[in-house]
């Protein structure tokens, strides 16, 4: 089977539990038998195919039981442990296939994960089993035209009418706004109450007439994300999480998931994706250049850096019925700016090349790119957008260092209290 990643990006795995590592064991051979030896990894097939091949991979880790596997069982899932969830991720990254879709990261790890945090048992039965089975795709409506950073100053407004709650409002850059059935949404419920306090976590289904999706041309060509007019859009009134205003707690527990858990994986996929910056400096003899080997050793020792605060999060994140705070925010922080340096790099050895990108882009609008991937122009340059990208979703970069100033080193507030995400 080949391993698409060094054995040098492999965690110390024997911090692993005897079960996790008997986990492993089996998800190592889950992976040999459907993958067989041939494999090289998602990046390595065309960029359409690697769509399909994504979508087609998600439906066998669904019929394998390898979705939502810290779940319940009676809610679709494992019951398997949180350690379990990132030693499956792993196997996964060094394999060089993803451990679900792009949609996934909101519909489970998102939405779902704070479902079943926040929601009665009515909701529980009976969102998260088609959350796995992928009959539904949940987008995120937060942001708008003008509350991003300053989120709880947001203006769609909710309020009960016959029964239901009547929606209205604008959402911007809502990812995947285009394929989702459902979007969970904050809106303002008490135009009275203090900002924080007056916001309500709902749930909408997005194919009705009060909802208009509009897709966004992004930076690399692509459109992954929309903008989304709710006019009077209607949905069950017991479709919210947590209580009428209690929506900004509900948040929280969601943005902790969204900044926080690939903190174990993240390393082995920007471990793989330096390997083959390293090898496209030789082949361009720019190994030889001492700016060029400067920026590539600091990115060595950036990678190793974030493997290590991997493990601080993971050792937090296994703790029992544990959330990530504002140390979440220290991953987030560092991957995103860490990839941007990367793949600024990346472009000073491609030279004039970056000008004419050719060959395979990311076939992912986000992150680190797919293991496997040729060392295209095309490869490199899209992979700076997505940098660039990551470095604002999910809280720009300057929010997470006011969060970690004032939440984690305690410094005096600067008065904009409110800028906490997303
Ligand atoms: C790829 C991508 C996917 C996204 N997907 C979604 C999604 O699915 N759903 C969703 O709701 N949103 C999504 N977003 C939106 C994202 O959450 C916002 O873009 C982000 O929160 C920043 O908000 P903004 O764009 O309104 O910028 P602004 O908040 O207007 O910020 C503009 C600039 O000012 C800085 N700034 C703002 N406030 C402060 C402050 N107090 N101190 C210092 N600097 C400050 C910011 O860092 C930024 O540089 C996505 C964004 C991207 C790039």
């Amino acid at each position: 089977m080949a391993r698409v990643g060094s054995e040098r990006s492999r965690p110390m795995e024997s911090m692993y539990t005897p079960e996790a590592e008997e986990f492993r064991r089996e998800v190592k051979q889950f992976l040999s038998s459907e993958l067989g030896p041939d494999w090289r990894g998602v990046g390595s097939l065309d960029a359409v195919d690697a769509r399909g091949f994504v979508e087609e991979w998600r439906s066998r880790l669904y019929k394998n039981g390898l979705l939502g596997l810290n779940w319940p069982v009676e809610y679709g899932g494992q019951g398997r442990s949180n350690l379990e969830v990132v030693v499956f991720a792993e196997e996964c990254a060094k394999y060089g296939v993803p451990a679900g879709t792009y949609s996934d990261v909101l519909s489970i790890k998102l939405f779902g994960n704070t479902l079943l945090r926040w929601g009665n048992e009515d909701q529980k039965r009976r969102f998260l089993p088609r959350i796995l089975s992928g009959e539904d795709r949940w987008c995120q409506g937060f942001s708008e035209p003008d509350a991003g950073s300053d989120l709880a100053g947001l203006r769609t407004h909710a309020e009960i009418v016959e029964s239901e709650w009547r929606i209205n409002g604008t959402k911007i850059w809502t990812s995947l706004g285009h394929e989702a059935n459902w979007m969970f949404l904050l809106a303002r419920t008490d135009v009275n109450a203090p900002k924080h306090q007056g916001l309500t976590f709902l749930m909408c289904p997005m194919h009705q007439e009060g909802v208009e999706v509009r897709q966004i041309k992004m930076m690399s060509g692509k459109s992954e994300f929309c903008e989304v007019s709710l006019s009077a859009a209607r949905t069950a009134s017991t479709n919210m999480l947590g209580d009428v205003g209690e929506g900004w707690s509900v948040t929280a527990t969601l943005l902790g998931h969204e900044r926080g858990e690939d903190a174990a994986v993240h390393p082995i996929l920007f471990r793989q994706e330096l390997d083959r910056l390293f090898q496209m400096a030789a082949e361009r003899g720019k190994n030889k250049d001492p700016v060029i080997r400067d920026g590539l050793a600091r990115c060595y020792a950036k990678v190793e850096v974030m493997r290590f605060l991997g493990y601080r999060t993971l050792t937090a994140m296994t703790r029992e019925g544990a959330e990530l705070g504002p140390e979440a925010s220290i991953s987030k922080l560092y991957w995103s700016e860490y990839h941007k340096d990367v793949t600024s790099l990346a472009v000073s050895i491609l030279g004039p090349d970056a000008l004419v990108p050719n060959g395979r882009p990311p076939a992912r609008p986000v992150r680190s790119d797919d293991p496997g991937t040729p060392n295209s122009s095309a490869s490199w340059v899209g992979a700076l957008y997505n940098a660039v990208a990551g470095t604002i979703d999910a809280g720009s970069s300057e929010i997470q260092r006011k969060i970690l100033s004032e939440s984690v080193l305690g410094l005096p507030r600067d008065g904009a209290r409110d800028a906490g995400k997303s």
